[in-house]
């Protein structure tokens, strides 16, 4: 295709003589590489290749000199800025407007500006009337504006606004004046040396050409007026009359001035091109909900389009926003094997970063404890998901975290991470300001190590430690205090939120993608413009300056109206010779805010014909999946038979034996699937390491309470017996029986302090409090003898049950609570902390599925009548299931005991488990028979409300 550098290139050649004595200076380096191409390809022999530059290297030679870093620049000018301010800033919270202030002084710079009459304090305006004649009636007029504003704002902000204002021009000479001396200096500064020293400056020998240039600074234009008026330098545009021809056309308004300027006039063609006017095919206008979605678009249109054995480098994708790149990339078809980016790609969005930026956090949180660092389990966790530690150690990764949930440990020492291996012993150390660069430089050089195939990975990491080592170098050449690590946290984000990895791609093949600025000078046969939003194309009003609007523009500065042109000239341009273009936009912004589309595609549908532009955007409906997900449904083959069979007493003896506590019953009545997935799949629910006092912790320290407070009193006492005066002593042992719960729940040692939370120290009172209420209810009970509680035993039994492979015993078992004698009767007791009813319709009842309000708790009391029997055949006494609802333990009724009947139907109290026992193993029997089934699927309950807080509903899409 035909392009303008192509064409630039063909003239060159046409035109003969000698290219060796000649440079073509371009606006950025892609453009060289292109022209360059062209240049190879356009040649019919050997030729010497013109030298090719760009506009920034032409003034870094002609100085000598090139910018130094801006990390350093920041820096030196916070050195005077301190020597010149009362006022004492640390130098991370300056960095910002330290940079900022660079950018201005640059700018400045480049435009000529006279510092000192830009920084004077205009506020007296009879100053005006003064040695201003450089400035022109207009120009006086915008500063006098700003300052009679300035006027009208209240004292406060103008004793600020001076006070800042008033410093500037000394920081300016301070600064320069400083660089000096150093032997440094920044972009506008040599780009005005160069500029004000063009008379005795040695020009270059060579013919200078500038190609497909569009707004000049005033020192770029100083340059080149000189290079054309010396040196008889041609000058190349890249240009339409659409957009010059017509003043409302902001895509053209430099050329405009340049047709005017004596010296810049001549050098336009006689007569300027009408590719636009002319172009044939139709632009296409999409509009998508949202931004994510036009990478499907950009991955179908280039499906669609793409002949086999089109050359993928004549079509582009422009990227006005860089968070489109990776969703893009990972849809490209498969006949897009080579592409090409060239763009800038934010280091903040990478994981290395990320990675980096998580170690750096975790040092916030450390502490000291027993002599050892200790490091809150937060982060930890979080950087032991990273892909970098879990791909580095995965056993290791895995089971500290796995530790972490069981444990419910809040803080983890140092010295047991650190036993990941190098990498994780380089992590998790607590970090001094004396060592802490270092560490991370080493840290990147590790993970670069393990990284050898991912040139992607390599290419951020490579970025980051190039960073780190400027930072290295400004900590120990200037800062050479030591700083503190908030500090340098600060400074690392600081840094860092401006960096972007330079993708440059090589060679020129492939599919290109490209940022806007980037696509200057490049023609491109079809052309993709994504996120055709205002705000993005053009990009909304980013001029971060310290210097005033009006200021800005009275003294010829670039304000937004100058970025505007220059955007509207690099979308007018992409125009030029593509023979398809689309233009895609979202409707949805961020935050649900509203996206407007780019004011590029209104001005084309409203200035071009029918044939030229849709009048109407392709509304590109992103499918909704509206078929409702597959229901799951899992057989019972050979190896979950056989796993069953660990159940029972068929088993393989090398296997562990397995019983089926009440729990698992009950889940089996509520969903075979939450059955197969908790018990046979044995997948983990994931479990949070809570701070805060949830129902299932507190149901925990219930438990632990209540254990610890009957327990330890009838150890000490030796006996199992609770007479009237135990219960007084009992009353003192409360607060430690609760205390000695919170250590055991957050694995406390026996001496440590235990700092309690907000809800936690509630939890603490309301324990106390319902330990309290069931010393009252025992007290009415009293004499009584306590027969086991949680942690004496586990109770077990067996059930035979009809299998397809003859009868088999089923193991069942289960802790409970506590087993107390009172009078003639065996009471169950299970302690409730929810909400639990004592009344069930009937024992099917408890086994019916399909019953909403089927009684679990009741079905669980009465398993332990089953367990309680099988242990002990020889009992003779009535076993009485008791519920301990903690909620209502200061009830005057409180009764503990089930009861059969629900409604106001007149209720019947269990007083007997044997007088239920026949209809309840009946109940289970066929219960289990149903787990046992070999036909009998795991499916998926019907009731969606078992799904609201089950762990697993994401696998099941509920
Ligand atoms: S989400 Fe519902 S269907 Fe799926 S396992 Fe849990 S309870 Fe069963």
């Amino acid at each position: 295709m035909d392009g303008f550098l192509r064409q630039t290139a063909h003239t060159l050649l046409q035109r003969g003589g000698d290219l060796k004595a000649v440079r073509i200076i371009l606006p950025n380096r892609r453009a060289g590489l292109f022209f360059k191409k062209y240049m190879g390809q356009l040649a019919e022999g050997p030729v010497w290749m013109p030298a090719i530059a760009t506009i920034e290297d032409l003034f870094y030679e002609m100085a000598r000199k090139r910018p130094a870093d801006n990390l350093r620049l920041v820096y030196e000018m916070y050195q005077v800025f301190s020597a010149l301010s009362e006022v004492k800033e640390e130098f991370d919270r300056f960095y910002f407007w330290g940079e900022m202030i660079l950018k201005d002084f640059s700018d400045l710079d480049q435009f000529l500006v006279n510092p000192e009459k830009l920084f004077t304090n205009l506020k007296e305006q009879k100053i005006l009337d003064s040695d201003w004649s450089f400035l022109s009636r207009e120009q006086i007029a915008l500063i006098k504006a700003f300052w009679a504003s300035f006027e009208e704002r209240d004292r406060y902000y103008q004793e600020r606004f001076l006070q800042f204002w008033d410093l500037l021009f000394p920081l300016y000479q301070g600064f320069n004046a400083r660089l000096k001396s150093g032997g440094l200096s920044y972009g506008g500064a040599i780009y005005r040396e160069v500029a004000e020293g063009l008379q005795g400056m040695d020009m270059p020998a060579t013919h200078h050409i500038f190609v497909g240039f569009n707004a000049f600074t005033r020192t770029e234009e100083k340059l080149i007026r000189y290079f054309i008026e010396h040196q008889g330098a041609e000058i190349f545009w890249d240009i339409d009359r659409y957009y010059i021809n017509d003043p409302a056309q902001e895509a053209g308004l430099f050329f405009r001035e340049y047709l005017k300027d004596p010296v810049f006039g001549p050098t336009f063609p006689g007569e300027i091109p009408a590719q636009i006017e002319r172009r044939k095919a139709r632009i296409q206008t999409y509009t998508v909900p949202l931004k994510i979605n036009q990478a499907n678009l950009v991955a179908g249109l280039l499906e669609q389009s793409l002949g086999e054995l089109e050359d993928l480098e004549e079509t582009v994708v422009i990227l006005p926003e860089e968070q489109l790149l990776f969703p893009i990339l990972n849809l490209l078809p498969d006949k897009v094997r080579q592409v090409n980016v060239t763009m800038g790609y934010p280091v903040r969005q990478t994981p290395v970063y990320t990675f980096l930026e998580a170690v750096l956090e975790l040092q916030r949180y450390t502490k000291i404890e027993n002599e050892e660092v200790v490091f809150y389990h937060k982060p930890v966790k979080e950087l032991l998901h990273t892909v970098f530690l879990r791909e580095n150690n995965p056993d290791f990764s895995t089971e500290i975290l796995e530790e972490l949930r069981r444990t419910n440990t809040i803080y983890l020492p140092a010295s047991k991470l650190a036993a990941g291996g190098k990498l994780f012993a380089l992590v998790f150390q607590k970090l001094l300001s004396s060592n802490l660069i270092e560490v991370i430089l080493d840290l990147i050089r590790l993970l670069a190590e393990g990284l050898q195939e991912h040139s992607m990975e390599q290419t951020y990491l490579m970025q980051c430690y190039k960073q780190m080592n400027r930072l290295k170098d400004i900590f120990d050449q200037d800062i050479k205090e030591a700083v503190s690590v908030e500090f340098f946290i600060r400074i690392f984000r600081q840094v860092f939120a401006e960096i972007k990895l330079p993708f440059q791609g090589e060679p020129l093949e492939g599919l290109q993608i490209m940022g806007v600025l980037e696509s200057r000078n490049l023609d491109f046969k079809r052309v993709i413009v994504c996120q055709m939003n205002e705000g993005s194309f053009p990009p909304s009003n980013s001029m971060n300056s310290m210097i005033p609007f009006n200021l800005r523009r009275a003294f010829r500065m670039p304000v937004q109206e100058q970025n505007d042109a220059i955007y509207a000239y690099t979308f007018y341009r992409l125009l030029h010779r593509a023979e398809e273009v689309h233009l895609i936009y979202a409707t949805a912004g961020a935050n649900g805010q509203v996206a407007e589309k780019s004011r590029y595609i209104h001005q084309l549908q409203i200035e071009m014909a029918n044939e030229q532009i849709s009048r109407r955007d392709k509304v590109v409906h992103v499918p909704v999946d509206l078929t409702p997900a597959k229901a799951i449904s899992i057989e019972k083959n050979v190896a979950i038979l056989d796993f069953l069979s660990r159940y029972t007493d068929k088993r393989d003896p090398e296997q562990p034996a397995m019983s089926f506590s009440p729990s698992a019953i009950n889940m089996w009545l509520d969903c075979r699937l939450k059955f197969y997935l908790t018990y046979i799949a044995g997948l983990e629910t994931p479990e949070k390491v809570e701070e805060e006092v949830d129902p299932a912790i507190f149901g925990n320290l219930v438990h632990l309470s209540l254990e610890n407070l009957y327990g330890n009193y009838l150890r000490s006492k030796k006996s199992n017996r609770v007479e009237s005066g135990d219960l007084e002593r009992l009353r003192d042992l409360i607060f430690p029986a609760v205390e000695k719960a919170i250590r055991s729940q957050y694995f406390l040692e026996t001496d440590e302090e235990v700092n309690l939370g907000g809800q936690l120290l509630i939890a603490r009172d309301v324990l106390q409090k319902y330990l309290i209420g069931v010393l009252e209810k025992d007290a009415a009970k009293v004499p009584f003898e306590i027969i086991s509680l949680e942690a004496d035993r586990k109770y077990r039994a067996q059930l035979p049950i009809k299998t397809a492979d003859g009868v088999v015993n089923v193991s069942l078992g289960g802790i409970i609570d506590r087993v107390d004698r009172v009078g003639n009767a065996i009471r169950l007791v299970d302690y409730k902390s929810g909400g639990d009813r004592k009344d069930f319709k009937s024992i099917e009842s408890l086994f019916d599925r399909q019953d909403n309000s089927r009684n679990k708790a009741a079905m669980q009391t009465f398993f332990y009548g089953l367990l309680y029997q099988a242990n002990f055949p020889e009992n003779k006494l009535p076993l009485l299931p008791a519920l301990y609802n903690l909620r209502d333990i200061f009830k005057e009724d409180f009764n503990p005991y089930l009861q059969e009947g629900t409604g106001t139907k007149s209720k019947k109290q269990v007083m007997d488990y044997a007088d239920y026992s026949e209809r309840y193993l009946q109940e289970l029997t066929s219960c289990l028979e149903e787990i046992f089934n070999p036909t009998q699927v795991f499916d998926q309950t019907a009731d969606l409300k078992k799904c609201q807080y089950c762990p697993f509903s994401e696998i099941c899409c509920r």
